[in-house]
């Protein structure tokens, strides 16, 4: 049995005004509750990490953090994206817990299942996955995207946990790991399981936002998947590669009959076929130009070495913190 860890639970919020002033205090009392049960250490706290907010969010954070020492914000110097705010507020943490719990700060996540996930740390385990075992709040078509998402993800041979968003626990050690992950196109979920360690999963029903609206419109969860393949898999590259072999071995057997029907006093007619064979490779060799381009664009992007975000603000000093 492991000693109680100190704690960081990560909430990175983008616009969350509304929703952030009801979901604060149930941060805090689970983390109250954790410490009078003794499963974590004092020094423990929740790390808001605003995420260049346009609204109020970033004023709530820091009114949050000087009314109560629990609370701890970070502000990104601008808008990054969930997965940089989420990493960054990790990367923020790291070296100052023992362990983090990342969290979107909606109350879509059951928040009572960090005990679990806290009681699976101190049993041994460095990467605890939430997972979502029921979708019922969801709409269908939200349930039907997001399965069709992991379907897509595991044919490509990317290796994640099935109805696993990114409400999870990471020790120290695995924090140490990812931080090693240099790329600037971020999937986590997809990332944390080529940390390591040992790992487990813990299950939760997943609610309604509690106020407020998504910020993942369908395009912006199509981006993720495509990021999410690309960023782990090679394996759409290799489809072409089958692709290109299946269509040349079509046209030897087209070849074959054409010159049959040539030395069988061919005809001239064969406009529809020709057209139709034309479109088709057109087709074909467009849609695999795009995602070669996909991966190109990639590397363009990667080979930057940009920074993934910049931290402006904290709420505490680095010196005594
Ligand atoms: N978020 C963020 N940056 C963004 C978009 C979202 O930090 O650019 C945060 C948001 O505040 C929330 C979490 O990411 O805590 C998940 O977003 P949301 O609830 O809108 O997504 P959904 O649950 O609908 O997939
Ligand atoms: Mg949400």
């Amino acid at each position: 049995m492991r000693k109680p860890p100190v704690l960081a639970i990560v909430v990175p919020c983008y616009n969350e005004e509304e929703v952030l002033p009801i979901t604060c205090g149930l941060f805090k009392a689970e983390l109250d509750d954790l410490l009078a049960k003794g499963k974590v250490a004092p020094g423990s706290h929740v790390l808001f990490v605003n995420d260049g907010s346009r609204d109020r969010t970033w004023e709530i954070i820091r009114e949050l953090a000087a009314s109560e020492p629990a609370y701890r914000g970070c502000s990104l110097s601008r808008n990054r994206g969930h997965q940089n705010a989420l990493l960054g507020g990790l990367m923020e943490a790291r070296g100052h817990c023992d362990a983090t719990i990342s969290i979107d700060c909606d109350g879509q996540d059951d928040i009572a299942t960090m005990e679990q996930m806290v009681d699976a740390y101190l049993d041994g385990c460095d990467v605890v996955y939430g997972v979502r075992s029921s979708r019922e709040t969801d709409t269908f078509f939200k349930r039907f995207t997001a399965q069709s998402f992991y379907r897509l993800l595991e044919s490509m041979g990317v290796e994640c946990v099935y109805n696993h968003a990114d409400y999870r626990l990471l020790g120290a050690a695995a924090l140490d790991g990812l931080s090693q992950f240099r790329e600037v196109n971020l999937f986590l979920r997809g990332m944390v399981p080529l940390v390591g360690f040992r790992s487990t999963s813990v299950y939760y029903e997943r609610h309604e936002r509690m106020a407020g609206s998504s910020h993942y419109p369908l395009s912006k969860m199509l981006a993720l998947a495509v990021n999410g393949i690309t960023s782990l898999s090679v394996r759409p590259i290799r489809l072409i590669t089958w692709t290109g072999l299946a269509v040349a071995l079509a046209s030897l057997v087209a070849i074959v009959w054409v010159l049959a029907a040539h030395a069988l006093g061919g005809t001239v007619s064969g406009w529809a076929s020709t057209t139709a064979a034309v479109f088709f490779m057109g087709g074909v060799q467009m849609l695999s130009l795009g995602v070669i381009g996909e991966y190109v664009g990639k590397i363009y992007l990667e080979s930057k070495h940009r920074p993934r975000w910049i931290m402006s603000e904290r709420t505490w000093d680095e010196d005594e913190k």
